[in-house]
């Protein structure tokens, strides 16, 4: 039998799951993308390529040399360039594709979330809602929340290219706990916290330790999926593998 071809692209723990889980399935080929964005990313099994693949041209001249047979795009909810180029692309050579996005959170009882569209939106809400900040979206967004009347604590897996004086950066990648992100609000005196909607477990414990101390948090909104057939689960992705590539 000639093994399917399924690209996975990734750079999250569900990627790395799922490419786990289809190493195993008879007759399933898996390559695993990431944008190499990350000095010392945690690998998934199996073949992995890194770097882009050069827009919308390049994908389909990828997928096109290794005669790809289905993608999963199970990037971050907030990668939105590599998503619709993977729209794109398997459009255009009439591809199978499905994207795999783990739930948003939910706001419970006692949050106080602020819902924001943009990184510039909530850079704009920020002053009014506390002067010491921890930024937890990244280290690329970092610019955008330049003032200095606030004090930010950014914690990220690499280092931003440059900061001022009143940033102190804390590298780290998670999990993380309840307790330890307790922790952390108090000793920076945390008053208000930034968000993106990634949803998951790894990096919920910020969400419970903010709502316990009553910190407010400006929460990102996801951008919007594309048209295109979605799951939320690993499991599911599993299962839509085998039925849409025709295995099992
Ligand atoms: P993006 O803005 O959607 O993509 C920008 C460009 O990076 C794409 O056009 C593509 O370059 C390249 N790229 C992105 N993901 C790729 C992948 N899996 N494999 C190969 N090339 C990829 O992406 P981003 O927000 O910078 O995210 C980059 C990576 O970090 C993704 O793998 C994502 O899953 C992960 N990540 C992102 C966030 C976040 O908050 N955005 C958080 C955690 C992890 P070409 O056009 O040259 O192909």
């Amino acid at each position: 039998m000639v093994a399917r071809v399924v690209l996975v692209l990734g750079g999250t723990g569900e990627a790395r799951r799922l490419a786990s889980v289809l190493g195993g399935v008879a007759g399933v080929r898996v390559v695993s993308s990431l944008a190499g964005r990350v000095r010392e990313p945690v690998l998934p099994v199996g073949e992995v390529r890194i770097g882009g693949f050069g827009g919308v041209p390049g994908l389909v001249a990828w997928l096109r040399e290794r005669a790809v047979d289905v993608v999963v795009d199970a990037t971050h909810p907030f990668a939105a360039t590599m998503t619709g180029n993977a729209v794109a692309a398997t459009g255009e050579l009439g591809l199978p594709l499905l994207v795999l996005r783990r739930p948003g959170w939910t706001e419970q009882a006692g949050d106080c979330w602020h819902w924001v569209s943009s990184i510039a939106e909530a850079a704009a809400l920020v002053p009014s809602l506390g002067s010491r900040v921890l930024l937890t979206t990244g280290r690329r967004d970092l610019p955008a929340f330049a003032n200095p009347e606030l004090w930010f604590l950014c914690r990220s897996v690499d280092p931003p290219e440059s900061h001022s004086d009143n940033v102190e950066v804390l590298l780290d990648r998670g999990p993380y706990t309840v307790d330890g992100e307790l922790e952390l609000l108090r000793r920076y005196r945390i008053e208000v916290l930034v968000s993106k909607d990634s949803g998951g477990e790894q990096t919920a414990a910020k969400l419970v330790a903010a709502r316990r101390l009553g910190v407010p948090v400006v929460m990102v909104r996801r951008p919007a999926l594309p048209a295109a057939d979605t799951v939320g689960t690993v499991a599911a992705a599993v299962e839509w593998v085998r039925r849409g590539s025709g295995v099992g």
